[in-house]
């Protein structure tokens, strides 16, 4: 893999991985270390996450960075990822810093409101973020071979299939996968009337389904249950709000 593009290679480049990381490190040109505001984001600018960049970062700092992503996302003031640059430094190898469970819901992309690059994160979709064995066995690759250190379930408001469980919606294969959610209904506490009419219970049923899906995480994989006992991964729950633009992190 050439790190030589045009007359510049990319280490000379301001934007280049070893600076930006720099920054994120906090390392001036005089070798301060700063240590503040480390995270995934400020690394993603122009390359993909290298093996030792990835592994250097606790848990908390990939959840840190992916709240100042969101931040930056509410603000308007996205990075300008290098997507070509992301591109040419992953194909040969990725190493991501998390896995990101959420739903189908084309107003609710993970990257996007997160301000994550190519190679960053693992991406699971699926209508209402429900676990099941296929997805469980798409963690446990994530996190127990390629080396991801967050799960982060995200769920969020107005969820047309939270409000087709809700409806007792059947239609085909959906059916089965609505089913999922109905045990996050009966253990969802809401006063007020309970149908998908209600947007606050809506978002309560949604809210209380993250956690019934981290609890089916962490109940049905052996594998991300000893991961994370022995501090090696953390699993964080989180609501994308559609109207602010806000990730809410739960746990
Ligand atoms: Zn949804």
């Amino acid at each position: 893999m050439s790190k030589i593009t045009g007359c510049c290679s990319e280490e000379n480049h301001p934007n280049s991985r070893r600076n930006v990381l720099k920054a994120a490190l906090g390392i001036t040109a005089a070798g301060v270390m700063g240590g503040i505001g480390l995270g995934l984001p400020q690394i993603s600018y122009a390359a993909a996450l290298t093996q030792a960049e990835r592994d250097k970062l606790t848990p908390d700092q990939i959840i840190e960075g992916m709240k100042q992503g969101n931040k930056r996302f509410i603000s308007g003031k996205m990075q300008q990822h290098d997507y070509l640059a992301q591109k040419r430094s992953s194909a040969d190898g990725q190493f991501p810093a998390a896995v990101i469970l959420s739903c189908i819901d084309s107003r609710a992309p993970a990257e996007i409101v997160l301000d994550t690059g190519i190679g960053e994160t693992f991406n699971a979709r699926i209508a209402g973020n429900i676990s099941n064995e296929d997805l469980l066995g798409s963690l446990e690759f994530a996190c127990a071979a390629a080396g991801a250190k967050v799960i982060l379930v995200m769920g969020h408001t107005a969820c047309g299939a939270i409000k087709g469980a809700i409806d007792n919606v059947e239609l085909g294969n959906l059916t089965g996968l609505l089913n999922k959610i109905k045990p996050a209904i009966e253990t969802t506490q809401f006063d007020g009337e309970k149908s998908s009419k209600n947007e606050r219970y809506v978002d309560a049923v949604a809210k209380n389904n993250v956690k019934h899906t981290i609890d089916e995480i962490r109940k049905n994989s052996e594998i991300i249950n000893k991961l994370e006992k022995e501090g090696k991964i953390k699993i964080v729950g989180s609501m994308y709000n559609l109207n602010g633009g806000v990730v809410e992190f739960l746990m």
